[in-house]
């Protein structure tokens, strides 16, 4: 139930990725000649300082943080790296800062669904911290004899995702999953398709998704595929007024998934009409 001490995988020189056993997350660790970059950093205080002791395993350098987006497995952990800047999307940082509150709702529930009373008490403690450093198209850290490389390429899994890249090393955030269909619980279903595209031109032979195992290329183009075919019957249905379990049997997702990205990609519609 709870992660397990794994070992960094070394995808390109001093560039590592870090799978989790809880919620299969991956967190990445790019290290140059200065400093050293953590992206995302896990469900908690004891997750991250889980993450801290192993990243001080690998590296002594200063440490500066990213976060690929606002949900709560994947930047919890950011007040135990003190004094560390944060890098991500003025979205996330606004999602944190205003309604963080409603991210503890979410962890302490996800949490207790997956039966882990254990750190369903944990996310109590956590002291919410955003990111200071804002993103909003491009930005390059530099670490030190390299530089990492991040963008936010368009509303997507959620409005504030942020990618980073380095050596052709693609972090991707949850814009991409392994092993699970993707999450829309935030998403934009309309505008995620462009965001993959707009991806793909970055993406080398390895891509580190958000949760799961390590990706192809063609994993990626074909998550792409999806995400046109998704916003495609979405359209449609909308254009037909279908209602929603109807509509949900055109797409290419499991049920429950299927009408959660329907209701996303309708409100954006019914918003586009109101405009
Ligand atoms: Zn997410």
């Amino acid at each position: 139930m709870h992660a397990a001490l794994r070992a960094w995988t070394e995808l390109a020189d001093g560039v590592y990725a870090r799978p989790h056993t809880a919620q299969r997350l991956n967190v990445g660790l790019v290290v140059g000649a200065e400093r050293c970059a953590v992206i995302d950093t896990r469900s908690s205080h004891g997750q991250g300082r889980d993450l801290a002791r192993a990243v001080r395993a690998i590296t002594p350098k200063p440490w500066v943080l990213v976060n690929t987006h606002a949900h709560w497995d994947h930047c919890f952990g950011n007040a135990v790296f003190t004094g560390a800047p944060i890098w991500g999307h003025p979205a996330c940082a606004r999602r944190l800062a205003v309604d963080g509150e409603a991210e503890r709702r979410a962890a302490r529930a996800d949490a207790l669904a997956e039966g882990d009373a254990r750190l369903a008490e944990e996310v109590a403690d956590v002291v919410i911290t955003p990111p200071g450093r804002l993103v909003a198209g491009e930005a390059a850290i530099d670490l030190g004899g390299r530089r990492l490389w991040l963008a936010h390429l368009g509303r997507g899994h959620t409005d504030g995702d942020v990618v980073a890249e380095v050596e052709g090393v693609v972090f991707a955030g949850d814009l991409l999953e392994e092993g699970a269909p993707p999450d829309f619980g935030d998403a934009f279903p309309l505008d995620w398709p462009a965001t993959l595209e707009a991806l793909l031109p970055h993406l080398g032979a390895v891509v580190v998704p958000g949760h799961g195992g390590l990706l192809r290329r063609a994993d990626a183009e074909e998550q792409a595929a999806l995400h046109a075919e998704v916003a495609r019957a979405a359209r449609e249905a909308h254009a037909a007024a279908l209602p929603v379990d109807r509509a949900a049997g055109a797409l290419p997702l499991p049920p429950e998934a299927a009408e959660v990205a329907l209701r996303r990609a309708w409100r954006q519609l019914d918003a586009e009409g109101r405009a």
